[in-house]
């Protein structure tokens, strides 16, 4: 049986950035990922958007390490040759109600630490988005967008370079704690042939994303349930994509749902309209009864009036693994935390949106609670 100091379930990119953070500190470190690739799962159907901290109430986990993850993002981009854009984004509001509602957002984000805040009026709107209608924005010059598969492959490519085993195709069914460590079952290779092995691991990092409080439960702890609420893309391409230039938000959902249908020019020159927010039943229900096009025509046109049906085609859409029940109302904080009861494992749970953004940080964080374990 493998011995390992720690042990990764998840290959999405937070899995993959805790990877590249423990293994410069401690040996036999291993991340399982159950599909064939890295990050297949919520890691690569976001809108890529590197975020700066705004949204997010003050002092919680969200928005510190959102802020601080927004820097080492750019960082670990420059280092290591992934492709972003650090653009910015507007933030707009269409009158002088939301515009108030824009203010206390600047407060917020100021509060977060987020820095080079500023409001700015119709005529700066019209020069930096010539096609958006706008009262007036938040310019929040942090923001900018990366390559969200390039980034969980090079977490994970600098991790084995550090030493860690990453191991595709294999799906933990099982774990049994004893005093000093955790016996991790797992299932390798494809369907036909695959095979059961056991690595015992001093510390399990639980990073399964939608899947985060089925591993927790297969401990016995049954503290959380996840939620999954799908978001779905329109994309246009070609020469209308030249209708936006950079990223252009609404104000963000009043009851914590979502940051609202936005804007978001990609790397690859088209622009994407989305996601949406709606709770659907099944971790992997990524397509059953998609939103039809006229709805996404008809919500962009408040801010980008000019575009039209035949500009949109329907894109990728994934899922948020969400803490908030349907109905319930607010932002849950991400959950970073030791088993009560089975202290060798850390749990990480509702990581949603800013999790791309965060990733770095929450690996810091994360190497803290570990080296309580392993101490
Ligand atoms: C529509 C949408 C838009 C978003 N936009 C942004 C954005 O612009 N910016 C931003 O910062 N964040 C954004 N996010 C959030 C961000 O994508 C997530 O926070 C982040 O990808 C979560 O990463 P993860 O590693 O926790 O999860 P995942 O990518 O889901 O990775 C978890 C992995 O665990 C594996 N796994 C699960 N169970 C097992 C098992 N039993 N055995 C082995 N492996 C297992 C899964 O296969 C999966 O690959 C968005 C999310 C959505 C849904």
């Amino acid at each position: 049986m493998d011995q390992a100091n720690i042990l990764i379930i998840g290959g999405g990119v937070i899995g993959c950035a805790i990877a590249n953070t423990v293994s410069k500190r401690w040996q036999d470190v291993f991340l399982v990922e159950q599909f064939p690739k890295l990050g297949m799962a919520t890691s690569t159907r976001n809108s890529g958007v590197n975020h700066s901290g705004i949204y997010y109430p003050k002092n919680s986990l969200k928005a510190r390490l959102c802020v601080e993850g927004n820097r080492l993002t750019y960082e670990f981009c420059k280092k290591h040759n992934v492709p972003f854009r650090h653009c910015g984004k507007l933030v707009v509001a269409v009158d002088a109600h939301e515009e108030t509602e824009l203010v206390a957002l600047k407060k917020r984000g100021e509060e977060n630490g987020v820095e080079g805040l500023r409001l700015i009026g119709a005529d700066e709107i019209r020069a930096r988005e010539p096609h958006i209608n706008g009262y007036a924005a938040l310019d929040v010059p942090s923001t900018g967008i990366v390559s969200a598969e390039e980034l969980v492959h090079a977490y994970a490519r600098v991790a084995t370079n550090q030493g860690a085993n990453v191991v595709t195709r294999a799906q933990l069914i099982s774990l049994q704690p004893s005093a000093e460590s955790i016996r991790v079952g797992l299932r390798i290779g494809d369907e036909k042939d695959a095979q059961d092995e056991t690595i015992e691991a001093r510390c399990v990092i639980n990073a399964a994303g939608l899947y985060a409080d089925d591993v927790a439960a297969m401990l016995g702890n049954h503290s959380w349930k996840i939620y999954p609420v799908r978001g779905e893309y329109c994309e246009v391409r070609g020469p209308r994509s030249s209708l936006i230039n950079n990223l252009v938000y609404p104000l963000p959902h009043s009851d914590g749902l979502s940051l609202g249908v936005h804007f978001t020019k990609t790397l690859w020159g088209t622009f994407l309209l989305g996601p949406t927010a709606t709770y659907v039943e099944g971790k992997d229900n990524y397509e059953k009864n998609r939103l039809p096009i006229e709805d996404f025509a008809r919500s962009a046109k408040t801010l980008l009036p000019e575009i039209i049906e035949s500009d949109l085609q329907l894109g990728y859409s994934g899922l948020r693994p969400k803490l908030v029940p349907p109905g319930g109302h607010g932002i849950a904080d991400f959950v970073i935390t030791r088993d009560p009861n089975v202290p060798q494992a850390i749990h990480l749970v509702g990581m949603e949106s800013p999790g791309l953004t965060a990733a770095p940080s929450i690996a810091e964080h994360v190497v803290g609670l570990a080296a309580e374990v392993l101490a």
